[in-house]
């Protein structure tokens, strides 16, 4: 939560800073995280929008940004741990895959066993054939 109280003095008015860069269209660039906050004696300074940091300072704003981000690092690594590197959407496409891999696995044997019954009916029919000839050749 961004400061609302400032070396004792209370924050008035929390706005988005903007960037010293403007972007390629020429628009102002404005920066969501780093705030700019109006003190009740009408002075300036600058802070986090995740916590109460402060800074009259804009530049050091930002580097502090970083901070937030590498907190959630832990965090996410911990939920994924029993996958090992692997993230939640590949665990679900590798499951998804190894689903197809078996209902193709059903349809190669079902093909195979169609197979072993045309080879076995045509085995008897050329017994058949075999032994009908036998029995003209006699
Ligand atoms: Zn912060």
């Amino acid at each position: 939560m961004t400061a609302t109280v400032v070396n004792g003095l209370e924050v008035i008015a929390d706005e988005p800073t903007e960037a010293p860069m403007r972007s390629r269209a020429g628009t102002p660039v404005l920066w969501q995280q780093t705030r700019t906050l109006l003190l009740e004696d009408g002075s300036t300074t600058y802070g986090c929008v995740h916590c109460d940091y402060t800074s009259a300072n804009v530049r050091s704003i930002r580097p502090h940004l970083n901070k937030h981000r590498t907190d959630n690092v832990p965090a996410r690594t911990s939920v994924l741990a029993p996958f090992g590197e692997l993230s939640l959407a590949e665990v679900f496409r590798r499951l998804v895959d190894f689903d197809d891999v078996t209902s193709e696995l059903d349809e190669m044997t079902s093909e195979r066993d169609e197979w072993k019954q045309r080879a076995q009916r045509a085995e008897r029919s050329l017994s058949t054939l075999r032994n009908a000839l036998r029995g003209v050749a006699s």
